[in-house]
């Protein structure tokens, strides 16, 4: 199972809430929209809207980034369309990053400056890339990182969803470990919380829903200048439960082994006899004169009333060595044997 907590919020400036989310099963989707007159929302919620109902209709599809790149296509042509039909949504768009869980892999479509994060190991990983103006003076050196936060067109962003008829979305797979928690989010938490906050958050939080909510509040105290999207996933639950299902199979197998290996070995005590001595007394034992640990492998089948004593040296030797005898009674007969020999003072 996969475990995870989504939350948005208006923020304590905007009027509207223009972020969309999507959180089911496998699929995770933050859409931060933008266009006048409402068109932000209309945009957002339609793009995440036409990928879940593609995404129930096209379970199974083994090619997961060929998926991905088919939801954001036809996502985007929803958008377009729409903006090209309706005036006051002319020119509408929606950041757009997305994860797509299967078995120990993440899949991420990714256009605009919704963020991904892995936190792995005390350690958090901004997976995906800004497509924004500030993050591309950021990689050309222009600015610091610092500076990308305070600069004046730091909400402009270079792709988008929906505001033009072809788009390049980023995808990309990454590998999975137990252990791992993600972070997908809209710009309205990284623009008001920075990177060593989230890292502090998603270590020290109990619960992924005190994490998520944890993350708004601090957005939100630090002037919550944007609407806010946070979902948090673990999907430690979902591997240790494939982990599980192979140490099952393991145990049973040794279980199995187990059970051949007793029923070979009780096979073997109940039909080995043997002749030594019980005490001071000759006998018969059942099973192997051995010991396994403090473990004894055999059991006093028979006792006679031969003493050691009365047995002459090399009697004495032979027994103490034991006497291999192939069933109980042949056993009690070779005892008799060794008795009469004894009354008749033969010696062996
Ligand atoms: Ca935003």
């Amino acid at each position: 199972m996969i475990d995870f907590a989504a939350i948005t919020d208006k923020g304590k400036t905007r009027k509207d809430n223009e972020d969309y989310f999507a959180a089911q099963n496998n699929l995770f989707i933050v859409a931060d929209g933008m266009g006048g007159h409402k068109a932000g929302d209309v945009a957002s919620k339609l793009a995440v809207q036409t990928i879940t109902k593609l995404n129930r209709a096209s379970r199974g599809q083994a090619d997961k980034e060929k998926l991905i790149e088919a939801f954001f296509s036809k996502a985007n042509k929803a958008v377009n369309e729409r903006a090209k039909r309706i005036s006051h949504e002319q020119g509408m768009g929606t950041t757009m990053t997305l994860m797509l869980i299967d078995q120990e892999k993440a899949y991420i479509g990714h256009i605009g400056d919704s963020r991904a994060y892995l936190f792995r190991n005390g350690k958090l990983k901004q997976l995906t890339n800004d497509h924004s103006l500030v993050a591309d003076m950021v990689q050309e050196g222009k600015i610091t990182e610092e500076e990308a936060r305070e600069h004046p067109y730091r909400n402009v962003i270079t792709k988008a969803l929906g505001s033009e008829e072809k788009i390049k979305p980023d995808i990309f797979s990454v590998n999975l470990k137990d252990g791992d928690r993600l972070l997908l989010c809209s710009d309205g938490l990284t623009s008001m919380v920075d990177d060593a906050t989230l890292h502090e958050v998603l270590s020290s939080s109990e619960t992924l829903k005190a994490a998520g909510n944890t993350l708004i509040k601090k957005a939100n105290d630090n002037g919550g200048a944007d609407n806010i999207t946070a979902i948090v996933i673990d999907t430690s639950a979902k591997k240790s439960t494939q982990i599980s299902l192979r140490a099952m199979t393991l145990l049973i197998a040794m279980i199995i082994s187990a059970i051949f290996a007793y029923s070979a070995f009780n096979y073997v005590i109940n039909n080995t006899f043997y002749i030594g001595f019980s005490g001071q007394k000759v006998a018969v034992f059942q099973g192997l004169p051995y010991r396994a640990g403090p473990l004894k492998l055999s059991k006093t089948a028979f006792v006679s009333k031969v003493s050691k004593e009365k047995l002459t040296p090399l009697w004495r030797e032979r027994i103490d060595k034991t006497i291999s005898v192939d069933s109980l009674n042949k056993g009690k007969l070779s005892v008799k044997e060794i008795e009469e020999e004894v009354k008749s003072g033969k010696g062996g």
